[in-house]
């Protein structure tokens, strides 16, 4: 199958901001990104760095008129775009390809139902700045520590549980992935719900069957992506 292929954007760091112990956006800027097109939350881009990589991100703001988008990274230390995004610097280049990404669908959904851990943070946020002020929302965020939550958008009808891996000093934690699981798994779903999954790709696919199977979620009801997945570098969702 032939892909089109994505514009290209050649970029450089403007800035780098700590969000949490995990997440680190950078914010990065560039003549071209005043025409970059982001119709819908979610949508992504490859962030290409000199070395070679290229990875999936999310576009967390896109600011066309000052040519800047922000990017928040997940510092897990493990892989070459984490590493990178650790040492970055204002100048330091890189080239984004894109935008992609369905756009998930929640018109008329009486509940959303949100998963994800911190590399799915960035795009669920983008999903809650969008969805209409009088949809039910819960949201399920794993977190690394309790002191690694991030501040929500205003808005009313939203319930959240952070769910934290570490509980503090001492405490080993869960591995990723783990917890989210395990709390969805004993959590009701209601009627008329619309779900958005992402994250570690196994706790993602055992979240969608227990949906689709326990639940009956019908199958355009539960928008599930892999972001990554324990083991295997650049994984494909
Ligand atoms: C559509 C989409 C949007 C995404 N948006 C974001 C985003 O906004 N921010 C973000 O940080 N990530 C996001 N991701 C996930 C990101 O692409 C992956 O985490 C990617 O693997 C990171 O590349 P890497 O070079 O750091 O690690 P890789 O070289 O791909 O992997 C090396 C090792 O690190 C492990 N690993 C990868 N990611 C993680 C992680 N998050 N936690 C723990 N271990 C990990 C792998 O299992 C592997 O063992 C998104 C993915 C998709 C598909």
């Amino acid at each position: 199958m032939f892909r089109r292929p994505r514009p290209t954007y050649d970029v450089e760091v403007g800035a780098v901001t700590p969000l949490t112990s995990t997440l680190l956006r950078l914010t990065f800027s560039g003549p071209g990104l005043a025409d970059l097109t982001i119709e819908h939350p979610t949508q992504w881009v490859k962030l290409a760095i000199p070395e070679g990589s290229s990875r999936a991100y999310t576009i967390r703001h896109h600011r066309p008129a000052a040519r800047e988008v922000d990017i928040d990274v997940v510092l897990h230390g493990n892989g070459p775009l984490a590493r990178w995004a650790a040492a970055a610097r204002p100048g330091d280049r890189a080239r984004l390809a894109g935008p992609r990404g369905r756009h998930p669908d929640f018109d008329g959904a009486a509940h959303v139902l949100l998963a994800a851990d911190e590399s799915a943070l960035p795009a669920a946020l983008t999903i809650l700045e969008q969805l209409g002020p009088t949809t039910e929302v819960s949201a399920y965020f794993e977190i690394a520590t309790p002191e690694d939550t991030v501040p929500l958008p205003d808005r009313p009808g939203i319930t959240t549980s952070w769910l934290a891996r570490s509980t503090g000093p001492g405490s080993f934690g869960h591995p990723k992935g783990v917890l989210l699981t395990d709390t969805l798994l004993a959590t009701d779903i209601p009627p008329g719900t619309v779900a958005w999954l992402a994250g570690e790709a196994t706790a993602v696919a055992t979240l969608r069957r227990h949906l689709l199977s326990d639940w009956s979620l019908p199958r355009e009801h539960v928008h599930a992506k892999g972001y990554w997945k324990h083991g295997e570098a650049d994984h494909k969702g």
